[in-house]
């Protein structure tokens, strides 16, 4: 039987970000204190078993007081086997020591930073304020404490930005010891701050030269490229985004979690009040195995790695190569995709119309 994963959400934040449309709210003790029981009832619903990652994301959750985080990772610890891999999100501005010795206690893997810049201009803009040398030494304690598997995400494409920013954002973050970069390309969506100010995406060109910068410089300092916008250290990708990838089930909980259970697909409420209560369940989607297909085509090609061809014919039993003759070959004689190793991947300089393949695909 193939493993699952387990997301929590933890929807709390000291500080709302311009750019963000997750689910998120102001943190209060109280609230959390009455969010963590909620969660822990609905873990409890699920019986869990049978997981290989837990990712614990939010909202922030280093938001939490020491005595709320603690509560969580053994909640955590009481449905987690031994072998399970446990990340956290983690925010600079609200991590500390006693935070990270819990980690420690806890045995978490591997830590994620909300980084996105360390130009101040651009932080400023973002509504977040870190130095590089703050970032510089949570990284150090986290070492100390023995976790050296740290992700950073980066953000880029605001209209403020230009590529000496970027160049110096790049160069700071591969002075810093970690193992995994998670690129954002900003959207301005409906919901946001920076959408309410009037501020506007820049072109799809710009992207795309600023993508290629990033990708050159990561790839020439020991990162790989496993995913669109995601590279590491050999042997730190993140096992549980792998899991989404290759259309693997998990479990979702918390506020405005989405998971994936027994062929249906599924969604929490965004209201915290609501959830206060008790419902939590708002959306549920049956996948049929036309759509389990589409979305195994869509996610693999994500992959630098593409789509393992052996497992697509044997969980749909039918042959990927037959059954897309006609559009495969058309994107293999265009240069897009390539057959390589039994997988179907994309091209290297062609990640960046992914869309437009998935289109002449599915
Ligand atoms: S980006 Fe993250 S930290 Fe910032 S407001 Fe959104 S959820 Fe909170």
């Amino acid at each position: 039987m193939m493993k699952k994963g387990l997301y929590i959400h933890i929807p709390f934040c000291q500080k709302i970000c311009t750019y963000c449309d997750f689910c998120k709210v102001y943190y209060s003790s109280s609230l959390s204190d009455l969010y963590l029981d909620e969660l822990f009832k609905e873990i409890d619903s699920y019986h869990i078993k049978d997981i290989s990652t837990i990712y614990v994301g939010g909202g922030t959750p280093t938001s939490l007081n020491v005595i709320q985080l603690d509560k969580l990772l053994n909640k955590i610890n009481s449905i987690r086997e031994e072998d399970v891999s446990l990340s956290i999100e983690a925010n600079i501005e609200n991590l500390d020591e006693e935070k990270i010795k819990l980690f420690q206690k806890y045995h978490v893997n591997r830590i994620s930073l909300g980084i996105q810049s360390f130009n101040s201009n651009l932080l400023k803009i973002m509504n977040r304020s870190h130095t590089f040398d703050e970032v510089k030494d949570k990284i150090e304690l986290i070492h100390k404490y023995g976790i050296d598997d740290i992700n950073c995400d980066l953000i880029y494409g605001f209209e403020e930005e230009n590529l000496d920013i970027l160049n110096d954002d790049i160069e700071k973050l591969l002075s810093l010891d970690i193992t995994h970069i998670s690129l954002y390309a900003l959207m301005i969506n409906q919901n946001t701050i920076l959408n309410n100010l009037g501020k506007k995406e820049i072109s799809q060109d710009l992207y795309r030269n600023y993508y290629d910068f990033i990708y050159n410089k990561l790839i020439d300092n020991g990162f790989y490229r496993y995913e669109v916008s995601n590279f590491s250290k050999p042997g730190y990708q993140s096992q549980h985004n792998l899991l989404y990838w290759k259309n693997r089930e998990y479990y979702g909980v918390g506020l405005g979690s989405s998971g994936y259970l027994e062929n249906v697909r599924y969604t929490n409420t965004k209201s915290l009040t609501k959830y206060l209560k008790g419902e939590r369940v708002f959306e549920r989607e049956k996948c049929s195995i036309e759509d389990k297909e589409f979305y195994s085509l869509m996610l693999g090609l994500r992959l630098e790695e593409g789509i393992d061809i052996k497992e697509f014919n044997s969980l749909y039993n039918k042959n990927l190569l037959v059954s897309y003759k006609d559009k495969i070959n058309k994107l293999i004689n265009s240069g897009l995709v390539e057959i390589k190793d039994d997988h179907l991947k994309i091209t290297k300089d062609n990640f960046y119309i992914m869309d437009y393949i998935l289109k002449e695909l599915l």
